[in-house]
């Protein structure tokens, strides 16, 4: 029999490291993934080649109160098509999975279908703005208990919220109530909750543009409306809501906005958001750099100034059937750590690395050397200057230069509050280049910082740095 199994995950909210680990290691096998709108999209990245993504948005409205019983029915009878046609299907849902996200519609549709299924849960969005917030939902002195509640009445659906019983619960997580905050504070008052309770505001929790406000429950709908707190929101009501004021860390921290496309650390001093504005992509074409690599013994040195250079000439090499062992006898040079471990990872430890991280510094060691007449190849991106190879030239050397992989601005950026961040952090010219092209500046009390030269440079040049 073929397997049709189907996968129910919680993608959690906001962000997409936020998925449990369990999550990413099914969706990294799955081959079609149906997901909920409000799952960052950046979950979808680096999934199995070939895998189908499909939003839920294509069946309708987008929120999940919002959405029609023809728009689940839709989702439903697509997991069902794709699971009998033997394929591995995830269907990836915001926050938790069991949690205001219709999935009894969805588990019912599977049984009905015979299709064995597992749910692998999801961090919930009240657990996302308590942590990023600092507030606790529980806490030994105040509460101890908390409520989840929708603020999606919809008495025709069976959905008849009893404010008495809520307004009585130590902590109120309030869900879908952004546009009725106003009618629901007023519920709330009016069946006994006093007007001088803290309500805890958060929209996009865990995300780069994570918002929050702090009100009385008598005034909340005014706060939200002037800070101008939108969906996807939730609300934190009850005493443990008033210790944001001490317990809010992210306000503490300074907080960075990363724009670079390494990797997340943590540990450093500092809360760091992370916005790649660049992305990195295959060309369509390789035709060219492939004949390169199929005659590559011809050249005396690689010269490496990326780690993205790296990656697509070992994938280009293993999808030629190559391996490293045609580098023998060819030198090999590496700009930056990050490039030359990289090479590491291929085994390939790199001749040079010049001690300072930059094409000025490579040049400079390599004026050392004589490659007067030496070949030298540079895998390089489709948007770099031609400095390095004319530096090269200089100095007598014959240098082939390919593009190896495109170098493009990051879409669908989200609408960003800057004075929210202490410092903006820039890698490169193109992450510069996308910056102004999607934001066009930065406030004036927000630090600049610049990773190298050539950064430095663009962003003088667009008027970035004062
Ligand atoms: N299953 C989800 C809830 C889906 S209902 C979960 O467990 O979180 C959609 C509602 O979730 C939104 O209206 C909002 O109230 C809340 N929500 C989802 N993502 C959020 C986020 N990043 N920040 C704040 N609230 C969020």
């Amino acid at each position: 029999m073929r397997n049709h199994k189907v996968y129910l995950i919680g993608a959690g909210p906001g962000r997409a490291d936020m998925i449990t680990v369990r999550g990413l290691k099914i969706l990294q096998q799955a081959d079609v993934i149906i997901h909920d709108y409000l799952v960052d999209k950046a979950a979808l990245e680096g999934l199995k080649p070939g895998a189908e993504i499909i939003s839920s948005e294509r069946y309708g409205k987008k929120a999940c109160h919002g959405r029609s019983g023809q728009a689940q029915k839709k989702i439903n009878d697509l997991m069902v098509k794709m699971a009998k046609a033997g394929r591995h299907v995830a269907r990836l849902k915001n926050g938790d999975t069991s949690i205001f996200s219709r999935i009894s519609e969805e588990i019912e549709a599977l049984e009905k279908n015979k299709i064995e299924f597992e749910i692998v849960p999801g961090v919930t969005a009240a657990s996302a703005a308590s942590s990023f917030t600092g507030v606790p939902l529980t806490d030994r002195r105040y509460s101890s208990n908390v409520v989840f509640v929708t603020g999606h009445e919809n008495p025709d659906k069976g959905i008849k919220i009893d404010w008495r019983r809520i307004a009585g619960m130590d902590t109120i997580a309030l869900y879908m109530s952004s546009g009725d905050i106003s009618d629901i504070a007023w519920k709330l008052i009016r069946s006994g909750r006093p007007e001088t309770t803290a309500v805890l505001a958060v929209s996009n929790a865990g995300a780069v543009n994570q918002k929050t406000a702090i009100a009385a429950l008598g005034s909340i709908a005014d706060t939200v409306q002037k800070n101008a707190i939108k969906a996807p929101a939730i609300f934190i009501i009850g005493k443990t809501a008033g210790l944001e004021k001490r317990y809010n860390w992210l306000r503490k921290n300074r907080r960075i906005l990363f724009t670079g496309l390494s990797g997340e650390r943590f540990f450093l001093k500092g809360t760091y958001f992370h916005l790649p504005l660049i992305r990195i992509e295959p060309l369509e074409d390789y035709s060219g750099f492939d004949r390169y690599l199929k005659n590559i013994k011809m050249f005396d040195w690689i010269v490496f100034s990326s780690r993205f250079g790296v990656e697509y000439f070992f994938k280009r090499l293993k999808e030629l059937g190559l391996d490293a062992r045609i580098l023998n006898n060819i030198k090999i040079a590496a700009i930056g750590n990050c490039t030359s471990e990289r090479l590491l990872d291929f085994t390939i430890s790199a001749d040079l690395v010049p001690k300072k991280e930059s094409s000025k510094g490579l040049i400079d060691e390599f004026r050392e050397l004589d490659i007067k007449a030496k070949k030298i190849f540079l895998p390089r991106s489709d948007i770099s200057d031609k400095g390095l190879e004319k530096e090269f030239e200089k100095l007598g050397a014959k240098v082939t230069s390919s593009f190896a992989y495109r170098n493009v601005m990051a879409e669908g950026l989200p609408d960003l509050d800057l004075n929210n961040f202490d410092e903006i952090m820039f890698t490169s010219p193109s992450g510069v280049r996308s910056f102004i092209n999607r934001y066009g500046k930065a406030p004036l009390k927000v630090k600049i910082a610049c990773i190298g030269d050539t950064t430095k440079k663009e962003a003088l040049k667009w008027g970035l740095l004062g």
